[in-house]
């Protein structure tokens, strides 16, 4: 089945492939337009726990923004997270610039297209290395990302669940993938498991895959890939204070560099992380005012859920560290998802642009 496989999926891509801003379509690869490695790693560092949906707007917006490597590695820190804000998972804007900038700096703009080296930059890991090798630069590299995982696991009915399913998975995808269009078949892979072996009913029927499917013979296509027993998470609580002066501008504070939401705009909040509750009360506002409880707004992270409970008051000045962000400038801070859960709870519409 070694080149059934990596035939019948190219044929499809060929076809069938998604239009995706950073991505080469099949045609333009074969008469020998090559991917920009740039668009190839802002691409791939963005689709990490991102939807493909969410991350086209925030792909166009950056390569408007910052059309290179060199012209991203000498952005401004501050404006790089803002354009990040609501993307989540901050720790990767952090990394995309210091890798912008070792690439830029220190590699003459030229990004390397040996994984090893790939490997070495900020944010950069097993999977994703992968993913630039052989989209951008052609290396014969085996890619396996969640979707991929998913179809191969159903077509060879891989029994053990993950993460030890991984290992046969990548065994099979190296013996199956193509050596030619190494890149393609990534994508190819990537575009069948998001569109037609999707993890719930997937569409056997048009899949071109669907004669060299173990799990289809069986009729028991979801069972794969196996996956251990879920984890309860746990659930935290605190409290938010959204403080607001007469003219409408809102009391921001930002977040230690490192750790969860680490360098994000955020309103003061109790001592909360994932392994301990914050107080959820007045009496831990920054300052003393007049607090008004607006109801509470719940969260999830990674590894927990979070409730918090939003305070409101007014005052003019405070000696607390931050900056006051006025009306129309709230829409344009480094704001995560949670803040604006916050900020809305509190004053409705007001991260809207306005
Ligand atoms: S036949 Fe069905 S289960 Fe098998 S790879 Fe295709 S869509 Fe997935």
């Amino acid at each position: 089945m070694t080149d059934r496989i990596s035939i019948d999926l190219l044929n499809w891509y060929d076809q069938n492939a998604r239009k995706l801003p950073w991505r080469i379509p099949p045609e333009d690869g074969k008469a020998g337009v090559i991917a920009d490695p740039y668009h190839v790693w802002l691409s791939e560092i963005m689709l990490q726990q991102t939807q493909v949906v969410t991350v086209q707007a925030y792909f166009l917006k950056f390569i408007d923004k910052w059309p290179n490597v060199a012209a991203l590695a000498n952005a401004e820190t501050e404006d790089v997270m803002k354009a990040w804000a609501g993307l989540g998972y901050y720790s990767r804007a952090r990394n995309l610039k210091r890798c912008a900038e070792i690439v830029a700096f220190e590699m003459d703009g030229q990004f390397p297209n040996d994984i090893g080296e790939l490997k070495a930059l900020p944010g950069i890991g097993d999977y994703t290395s992968a993913a630039i090798s052989a989209i951008a630069f052609g290396e014969e590299t085996a890619v396996v990302d969640g979707n991929v995982e998913r179809v191969f696991a159903r077509l060879f009915r891989i029994s053990k669940p993950l993460p030890a399913a991984k290992i046969p998975i990548h065994k099979h995808v190296k013996t199956n993938f193509s050596s030619v269009r190494p890149g393609d078949f990534a994508q190819a892979c990537m575009d069948l498991g998001a569109t037609i072996c999707t993890p719930k009913k997937p569409n056997c029927l048009i899949c071109p895959l669907v004669n060299l499917c173990d799990a289809r013979v069986e009729g028991d296509m979801e069972r794969y890939p196996v996956r251990p027993p879920k984890r309860q998470k746990p659930s935290r609580k605190g409290a938010a204070f959204v403080i607001q002066r007469k003219d409408g501008a809102i009391f921001l504070q930002k977040r230690p560099d490192s750790g969860l939401l680490g360098g994000m705009s955020v309103v003061p909040t109790s001592d909360w992380n994932s392994n301990q509750d914050g107080k959820t009360g007045s009496d831990a506002a920054p300052i003393k005012l007049n607090w008004t409880n607006k109801g509470e707004i719940r969260h999830t992270f990674t590894h927990f859920h979070l409730v918090l409970e939003v305070w409101f008051g007014e005052a003019e000045t405070t000696t607390e560290e931050g900056w006051w962000s006025g009306r129309h400038e709230l829409a344009g801070e480094a704001l995560p998802g949670l803040m604006k859960k916050v900020l809305e709870q509190a004053i409705p519409d007001c991260t809207k642009p306005k």
